[in-house]
């Protein structure tokens, strides 16, 4: 039996509309997902999506980055969906960095903004490769 894509998701505040909007548009192709989010984007995709099954980790900035950072190191997330936000600071720039290098180390699907997650999530893109 096919297992279940699992699935990171992460969006910096200026782009958490955009995230709950493109939860939405594909909430059934994600309802089969195993998803882990960081604790905000989460939150805010469970209320809108009530079928997916998110795991919640801590807030970005208290470290959420780098819990699913090291989710990827050992291998249990097959892809990531991370809608940045390219204009403002951010305190915990260098945990976005890190994660980055991390999706590119580990070689997995990293969608930083909703055009490349769209091909992700609708070119079959949710399967594991196992
Ligand atoms: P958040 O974290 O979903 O808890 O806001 C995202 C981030 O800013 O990295």
């Amino acid at each position: 039996m096919q297992q279940p894509f699992r699935l990171a998701l992460i969006a910096h505040d200026q782009k958490k509309d955009d995230m709950v909007a493109f939860a939405r548009a594909y909430e059934s192709l994600l309802a089969p997902c195993s998803i882990v989010a960081t604790g905000t984007t989460g939150g805010l995709i469970m209320e809108a999506c009530p079928s997916l099954q998110i795991t919640r980790v801590k807030s970005g900035p208290l470290g959420g980055d780098q819990q699913i950072g090291a989710l990827i190191a050992e291998g249990l997330i097959d892809g990531l969906i991370f809608f940045v936000d390219p204009l403002s600071p951010m305190p915990h720039d260098v945990d976005v960095k890190a994660l980055m290098r991390l999706g590119i180390v580990y070689d997995i699907p990293m969608a930083l903004n909703r055009a490349t997650a769209e091909v992700l999530v609708q070119k079959k893109g949710l399967l594991r490769a196992d």
